[in-house]
């Protein structure tokens, strides 16, 4: 369903990406391990067209992000269109990023009425079966202020479902909680992933990543350096670089 090659990203003379290979099928989930600074945030930002890439090329579900292609030929998109291509793609990040003037609710109906055109009713009733799902229907009308960092995060994660997304990402989604929180949200994300969902997933919990990946990619410096099921990466990893960073994080 995603499929990056050979993706490269420059921030001035920086090399932050070196030429990326990766791929997610549908419904697995891949999880993104590495370094601080090894540009795992930069890679899900280009795969969700927030960056554009310097080289190479990202696929989600058949489409060039960021190009149409035609008769052999890709053709660059203007922004309307590669918003039609990001609404496909959820994306969740370490600072749950809701409207704190809306309820949990209203943060979750507010993208299928503004930009899938659906009916208000029908967005409300969906909506509350979303905050259902991430346990979190009795606290429809609570605004982010009253909400927990572990249910904001819910909150955030059903608002990117109401979209229908056809890959979730998610960027450290439980660094920023207490960790009497983090529980709540991998359950969520374990929900999720058992029910089919496609996510690529940077975390630094090893123990999601355990259970939760089907592959595991640990990056370092912009570049794959191992990947695999993570009984091999996280058990027996083949590279010091990455029994470096797993004797550090474990
Ligand atoms: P962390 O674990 O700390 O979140 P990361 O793997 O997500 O790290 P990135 O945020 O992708 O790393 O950053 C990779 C490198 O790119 C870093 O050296 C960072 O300073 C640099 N970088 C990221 N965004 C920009 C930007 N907009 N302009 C310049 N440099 C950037
Ligand atoms: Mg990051």
């Amino acid at each position: 369903l995603l499929r990056a090659v050979g993706v490269r990203k420059n921030f001035g003379s920086a090399e932050v990406l070196r030429g990326i290979d990766l791929e997610v099928h549908k419904g697995q989930v891949v999880c993104l391990l590495g370094p601080s600074g090894a540009g795992k945030s930069t890679f899900l930002r280009c795969v969700n067209h927030l960056e554009t890439i310097d080289a190479g090329q990202i696929w989600v579900d058949g489409e060039p992000i960021g190009f149409r292609l035609r008769d052999g030929k890709l053709y660059e998109l203007k922004e309307r269109e590669v918003a039609r291509q990001r609404r496909d793609i959820g994306m969740v990040f370490q600072r749950f990023n809701l409207f704190a003037h809306r309820t949990a609710l209203e943060n979750v109906v507010e993208g299928p009425v503004r930009v899938l055109g659906t009916a208000p009713e029908t967005a409300r009733e969906e909506a509350l079966e979303l905050l259902d799902r991430v346990g979190l229907a009795h606290r429809a009308d609570a605004y982010p202020a009253q909400l927990s960092g572990g249910q904001q995060q819910r909150v955030a994660i059903a608002r990117s479902l109401a979209m229908r997304p056809k890959l979730m990402l998610f960027d450290e989604p439980t660094s920023a909680l207490d960790p009497e929180l983090v529980g709540e949200v991998l359950a969520v994300m374990n929900t999720l992933a058992a029910e089919g969902m496609t996510m690529l997933v940077v975390t630094h919990e090893m123990g999601f990543a355990a259970e939760a990946a089907d592959e595991v990619v640990f990056l370092a410096d912009g570049a794959v350096v191992e990947t695999g099921p993570p009984g091999e990466v996280l058990s027996a990893p083949k590279h010091e670089r990455t029994r470096q960073f797993l004797a550090r994080v474990l």
